[in-house]
């Protein structure tokens, strides 16, 4: 059999983003995927009724805005993305809503006394954004490129991420909009890991917002995969990679699952010491999912939650921290932190006219198997009496579910690997180069990796640049769209 150039096992957006480095490198690229659809985590479809596109997994994606790869492949020249005024909401009560406004002083003007405390955290990020995601979307043993941005984010993650949080603020609205956000990393708070996913998602909000692609997150699937094959490449659906006889011999094989899948693939190949580090990797608490088809907007006691496509649920930083402490205990909390998006307050594509889709999950232990759809509905009933009237379909996923979906989110832990700031630098090992194994011309290019989780495709970028470096003695491509 003739040898290919790459492999790719895993169309996820790390997977497609490796892809369109090589292929544009000018090699010879084949994509496998196992469920017949690509795009792992950036997937749209018809979950409950003909007409309602719901995205299956991710939604929002403010790092499409801000990470290397995707301001390379210029992403926002092939799919639209679509920016509301508010980025976020939190109800803290069934009248009372933190509303974080893509435009800061909007948004500090209603914070009211803790409004200058809230400019003083985020503005001097928010023009610096890139800074962050230099420092947050590589490696995280590097020196970073804007040191001065580094060391302002640093000082506000430890503030955020210690028994100090609170200090700076006087009202609930502010702490709530904080905790809503770290709370999108599943774990304890405060935390550093958590408030470092927090403040980074809070600048991106009032930088450039966070946008929704119209048609969904599949368009940016597409995206690539289109870029791929105009490159020469092929993507395959309908394959699962059980062993290496699975694929064609290819002198560069990435692979875009877990270390656990890595294992279990490539068995006697992986040397024991690597072995033994990948079985150490731990793998964190899970989501459920529901989507909703709905018979018109959602009636949200305050009207200013209307047009937010994103809204943390669960009252105020005390209940969502308490919320998170018992899912971490692996319990399922009664009244758990609820994420929510309802992409077709901006997107006129996801459902007829009218109608509406609403995406809901909550924390749940890892590998949970329970149905916790009802608390979820009872969650957001507490701020939208009425909601469950408006419900003309749905369709529920357990973390279990979530995994059967898709293996590499395991336990139905959706980052594919904790979210610890141990894990953030051993991910899976420490290395100065983790996407590259010990075994020749295997790499890692998932969420298991630096950056982790997110659809970022910068996991991808850096295996694919390891790659590149290592196998074919070659330097990045050019990315940009023909002009
Ligand atoms: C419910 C949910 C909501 C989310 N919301 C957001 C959000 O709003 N914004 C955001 O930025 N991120 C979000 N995420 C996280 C984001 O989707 C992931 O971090 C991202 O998709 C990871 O990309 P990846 O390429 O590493 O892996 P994945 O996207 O998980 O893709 C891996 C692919 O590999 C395939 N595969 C696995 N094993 C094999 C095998 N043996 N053979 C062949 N193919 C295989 C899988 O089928 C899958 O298609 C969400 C995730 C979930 C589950």
């Amino acid at each position: 059999m003739t040898l290919q150039d790459v492999v790719i096992v895993g169309s996820g957006p790390n997977g497609l983003a490796a892809g369109v480095v090589l292929a544009r490198a000018g090699l010879d690229v084949t994509v496998v995927e196992r469920a017949d659809t690509i795009g792992g985590g950036t997937r749209t479809s018809e979950l409950t009724l003909p007409g309602f596109r719901h995205d299956v997994c991710s939604s929002v994606h403010p790092m499409t805005l801000t990470s290397k790869f995707f301001r390379e492949f210029q992403i926002e020249r092939r799919v639209e993305l679509l920016v509301g005024d508010i980025s976020y909401a939190q109800p803290l009560d069934p009248e009372r809503a933190a509303i974080a406004y893509r435009d800061l002083e909007r948004t500090s003007e209603r914070l009211g006394d803790d409004g200058r405390a809230w400019t003083s955290l985020m503005a001097p990020l928010v023009d610096h954004t890139q800074g962050i995601a230099d420092f947050t979307l590589s490696q995280l043993l590097r020196i970073p490129a804007d040191p001065v941005t580094a060391v302002r984010f640093g000082l506000r993650v430890l503030e955020q991420g210690t028994p100090a949080w609170n200090l700076r603020f006087r009202g609930e609205e502010a702490p709530a909009l904080l905790a809503g956000l770290s709370a999108h990393s599943i774990g304890q708070m405060p935390r550093l890991s958590t408030s470092g996913a927090g403040i980074f998602l809070g600048a991106l909000a009032h930088a450039g917002g966070w946008p929704i692609p119209r048609g969904g997150s599949q368009s940016i699937a597409d995206a690539m995969a289109d870029d791929i094959r105009a490159h020469g490449g092929r993507v395959e659906t309908g394959i699962e990679v059980t062993s290496r006889a699975d694929i064609p011999p290819a002198r560069a094989t990435l692979f875009d699952v877990s270390p656990r899948a890595l294992v279990r693939i490539l068995g006697d190949e992986v040397p024991p010491r690597y072995r033994r580090a990948l079985a150490r990797f731990r793998y964190g608490d899970a989501v459920a999912k529901i989507d909703f088809a709905l018979d018109g907007e959602v009636p949200w006691s305050n009207p200013d939650l209307r047009s937010a496509p994103t809204l943390h649920l669960g009252g105020t930083r005390q209940e969502v921290a308490a919320a998170e402490a018992a899912v971490a205990r692996g319990e399922h909390p009664e009244q758990p932190y609820v994420l929510v998006n309802q992409p077709s307050v901006l997107d006129d594509t996801r459902a007829p006219v009218g109608k509406h889709v609403l995406w809901a999950y909550a924390h749940v232990p890892h590998g949970s198997t329970r149905d916790v759809a009802e608390a979820m509905i009872r969650q957001i009933e507490r701020f939208a009496p009425g909601f469950r009237d408006r419900i003309l379909a749905q369709h529920y996923s357990s973390a279990e579910d979530v995994e059967l979906y898709n293996p590499n989110y395991v336990g139905g832990d959706i980052s594919a690997g904790a979210m610890t700031i141990a894990q953030l630098v051993k991910r899976p090992v420490v290395s100065r180069d983790p996407w590259r194994t010990p075994i020749p011309g295997v790499f890692l290019s998932s969420s298991s990796t630096p950056p982790g989780t997110g659809v970022h495709g910068m996991a991808g970028y850096w295996a694919a640049r390891s790659a590149l470096r290592h196998v074919f003695g070659q330097g990045m491509p050019s990315l940009g769209v023909a002009s």
